[in-house]
């Protein structure tokens, strides 16, 4: 009698320390960085070396049908790739691989897919045989049901789609463990204490900055609020939840945190409470951050920690920047125990420094599900990847230079011909941000008379913060576009703020518009 007392005893026990339905029990790591910052830059790379062989051979090859064919294709033995300088040894891979307008069923190649005759072949004996004694003890019921967890896809998410098509990339219970993991780095890194409040105004749609900020948040035990975006509860019901929960942290896309901040401006609310905002998906400008900082101070919070975060769908997670004084970008603080990042030049596909500018090019080094192997991001950095303590929060881990400007935009928008020029339309936004007086602005590039054989028009939409000579305006931001793309806009409309709202569609798209292609393919 007295055993089966202890061991119902111990079920209950873990039954009510967990919850229903999550038998395994462990306690939370207390500092969720304490695998990489207890670890010197040499210790990194070898644990990056064994992960690398580890991943490769036992999971990508033998379970990814696009990996296996593209090794065996190009007659690449797995087991050569013992260390990250093997990587080179893999062709790279593409957003095109993983969206061909033939096959719209191409992403699942990217899905690992383990049965027993792939199991029994390529796994390990040691883990072979862990599985024959649970299979002998627990019944082959729970090792199918724990091999589902980890492999079995429950969750998707897909690219913004500003480009291409859609690129839907999946999750099993194992990837969400590892969005916990990298939610509560964040939130560790951003120094957020369990009694504040954070609120998660990113749009609510199947992108994964929402979900990386909702499970983050959920996985630290911090009180979260998600709006949903403007979209969702519009701008008016975002600011009164902002005034009802006062977070110290709120967290969205650059356009809409702006539109919102300015809004409350102009109701002369009292902002006292916020301390840090944290934004995502859109590279953002010193003269955004000082143009933010200047609202914020006037609705009387004072030295708010903007800072920024990076993250894309095929890394199925985000990195972000420590806050920092005076707003200075500290660099995105690495996983170099869940990934590598490699540097390459763009045009020839040369491996370079880990310190260059260069394309970034993601490898995973322990997702289930979709899975990506030396996938060539698009995003080029300027100053590449350092390493040693972060001189602004002490951590020792791998940080990514903040200086990332997305290739990958300019591949079918951004890198546009206009009036038979290739102009990257990045400079266009680098530009307008940084001038004070501008407020919000739009561009359209069209035809002119809308005929598809006339000349290309550009046309710029421009609402300025204040009164101001639009003449003597004009003139000077004629001046600093030649300067920076050699090309003069056609026309400069000034128009009224509510009317650009709805020219940007801010309140009712994911991702405003900014730049308007309305030339007739
Ligand atoms: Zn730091």
């Amino acid at each position: 009698m007295a055993p089966f007392l202890i061991y119902r005893t111990g079920l209950f026990f873990r039954f009510f320390m967990a919850g229903p339905g999550r038998i395994y029990y462990t306690i939370p790591d207390m500092n969720p960085w304490h695998n990489i910052t207890s670890l010197s830059y040499r210790q990194i790379k070898e644990l990056q070396n064994s992960r690398l062989e580890h991943f490769i051979n036992t999971h990508v090859y033998p379970f990814s049908g696009h990996y296996r064919k593209l090794l065996d294709d190009n007659k690449i033995n797995p087991r050569h790739v013992k260390s990250i300088s093997d990587l080179r040894l893999l062709p790279f891979t593409s957003k095109l691989d993983l969206v061909a307008k033939d096959d719209p069923q191409r992403f699942k190649d990217f899905i690992l897919q383990p049965d027993q005759e792939k199991i029994r072949q390529f796994w390990p004996k040691d883990r072979l045989l862990k599985l024959a004694v649970q299979s002998l003890l627990k019944g082959k019921g729970f090792v199918r049901e724990s091999l589902g967890k980890e492999y079995r896809p429950v969750f998707m998410t897909f690219t913004t789609g500003t480009t291409n098509s859609p690129v839907p990339f999946t999750y099993s219970r194992y990837d969400i463990e590892n969005l916990n993991l990298s939610g509560s780095r964040m939130v560790n890194l951003f120094n957020i204490q369990s009694d504040e409040r954070i609120m998660n105004i990113f749009p609510f749609a199947p992108h994964l900055a929402f979900w990386q900020t909702f499970f983050g948040a959920l996985e630290s035990g911090v009180f979260a609020l998600s709006t949903g975006g403007g979209k969702v509860m519009g701008t008016e019901g975002n600011l009164t939840a902002l005034m009802r929960t006062k977070p110290s942290v709120i967290l969205g896309v650059p356009s809409y945190i702006y539109h919102l901040v300015r809004f409350a401006q102009e109701r002369k609310q009292d902002l006292s409470f916020l301390k840090k905002i944290v934004l995502g998906a859109a590279k953002v400008t010193a003269g955004y951050k000082q143009k933010l900082d200047e609202m914020l101070s006037d609705c009387g919070a004072k030295g708010v920690l903007i800072f920024g975060t990076y993250g894309f769908t095929e890394a199925k997670t985000a990195w972000a920047e420590c806050p920092a004084e005076n707003n200075v970008s500290s660099g995105y603080h690495l996983y170099p125990d869940k990934e590598i990042f490699e540097i390459i030049d763009p045009q020839t596909g040369q491996v370079k420094d880990e310190d260059q500018d260069g394309e970034l090019v993601y490898t995973s080094l322990d997702a289930r599900a979709s899975v990506v192997v030396r996938y060539r991001t698009g995003d080029f950095v300027k100053g590449g990847i350092s390493h040693g303590p972060c001189p602004y929060c002490g951590r020792v881990t791998l940080r990514l230079s903040s200086d990332i400007s997305r290739l990958s935009d300019t591949k079918d928008l951004s890198l546009s011909k206009i009036k038979g020029m290739l102009v990257n339309l990045n400079h266009f936004a680098e530009v307008l941000n940084n001038i004070a007086e501008v407020d919000e602005w739009q561009i359209e590039i069209r035809k002119h008379n809308n005929d598809p054989y006339d000349s290309d028009e550009l046309v710029v939409y421009m609402t300025p913060k204040k009164e101001i000579n639009e003449k003597t305006f004009s003139e000077m931001l004629k001046d600093k576009l030649m300067g920076a793309t050699e090309l003069a806009p056609n026309e400069i409309k000034f128009v009224p703020l509510d009317e650009m709202i709805k020219r940007l569609e801010l309140e009712t798209a994911n991702k405003e518009k900014r730049i308007l292609d309305n030339r007739p393919s």
